[in-house]
């Protein structure tokens, strides 16, 4: 006899359903062993009487430093998380594969040119320095030897202050390197400068958007060709405006800015996934709280003009087909049970997703 709350079957039945594109009407859902299931298998009934039952969210943005607690993340049914930089590979293998918590998934250590990016004090500057075109195929097949699931690579600014920043070509020799290796590149960008370094280089995805100035109809229109989806990790930008004084003051742009240009993203149909950039590292810039910043995406997502439906497309079943996750994401036969229960319709107002109720991780209650 199996315990009531172990991975066995459960039935949630007169629920709301969000299957990672649209919400139903009351059904019922069913799950075995971790798997949504089509029919009932018996075990516990829950009722979902005006509730809500979504794909577990995934955040397509974190940093898992060395006191990240993946049952945080859990308890905030962000079921997957991203890892897009990482000191610590040991500390990564550590946290991959564990029943039952939050899934990781990472780029483990990102490329850089060396120089910006807080150097003194990030660890994660200076070990991963690409020394050039020569040099981007031996830094991928060091990733791939180490089981990164994609290429990070942090763009920033030219100037003459700093001439320790990856160079256009090298950065075109990192996509394609990757490329040939079947990896996803996902790239840092602050600026509309580095953004076009990026969608020059074709990266797949960029991630950030800026703070100080927006990006262009023509960056919009390239990204949209070029399919380059966009992670505006809004939570991050949000306190960064906040620390560096960056009002709404028309004087001094701020998150309104970003969401400006994530508005303008949408317009062209760019692909827009949620991400936080939640971490807890002592020398980054601001510290996105793990799991509920991802509740304040959503929201700064909805703030940029995003429908509640699109905001909760992008930490779904939008993030799982960029990262190529294809057995989750959405609820559907077949695809792993992370579920997250929520009372009230996270499809009318936003704010519900916060409204936790019960999550499941391959079917197990981790809340
Ligand atoms: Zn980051």
């Amino acid at each position: 006899v199996k315990a009531a709350h172990d991975s066995g079957a459960f039935t949630i039945r007169n629920v709301r359903l969000f299957d990672g594109n649209t919400i139903s009407s009351p059904t019922s859902l069913f799950v075995d062993h971790g798997t949504i299931v089509s029919a009932p298998v018996g075990g516990d009934v829950i009722d979902g009487a005006g509730a809500t039952v979504l794909p577990g969210f995934i955040d397509a943005h974190v940093h898992l430093d060395s006191g990240a607690d993946l049952e945080v993340f859990a308890r905030w049914g962000v079921t997957t998380v991203l890892d897009m930089g990482s000191d610590s590979r040991a500390l990564i293998d550590n946290m991959r594969g564990i029943r039952g918590t939050t899934d990781v998934r990472s780029a483990l250590s990102p490329a850089t040119g060396g120089g910006g990016f807080a150097p003194s004090e990030n660890p994660m500057a200076g070990q991963n320095v690409v020394h050039g075109v020569h040099d981007a195929e031996r830094f991928v097949r060091e990733r791939v030897a180490q089981k990164s699931d994609y290429i990070k690579i942090i763009i920033e600014d030219h100037s003459e202050n700093d001439p320790h920043q990856l160079e256009p070509a090298t950065i075109h020799a990192l996509v394609s390197a990757a490329h040939e290796h079947g990896m996803l590149v996902v790239a840092h960008a602050t600026s509309p400068q580095a953004m076009q370094l990026g969608i020059d280089a074709n990266v797949d995805v960029l991630t950030h958007v800026p703070l100080r100035v927006e990006v262009t109809a023509a960056q919009i229109r390239q990204m949209k060709a070029k399919n380059i989806a966009i992670v505006p990790t809004l939570s991050m930008m949000q306190g960064l405006a906040a620390k560096f004084g960056m009002t709404e003051a028309v004087d001094s742009p701020g998150i309104s800015t970003a969401q400006a240009s994530v508005a303008a993203m949408r317009a062209e149909k760019v692909v827009i996934v949620a991400g936080t950039d939640a971490n807890e590292a002592s020398f980054a810039p601001f510290n996105p709280a793990l799991g509920g910043s991802l509740h304040d995406e959503l929201e700064l997502l909805v703030g940029a003009g995003l429908s509640p439906v699109e905001a909760l497309q992008s930490a779904t079943a939008l993030a799982a087909a960029l990262f190529k996750l294809n057995d989750r994401g959405r609820i559907a036969t077949g695809l792993r049970a992370d579920l997250v229960l929520v009372d009230g319709d996270p499809t009318v107002d936003i704010s519900i997703t916060r409204r936790l109720r019960m999550v499941w991780i391959e079917g197990r209650r981790v809340l």
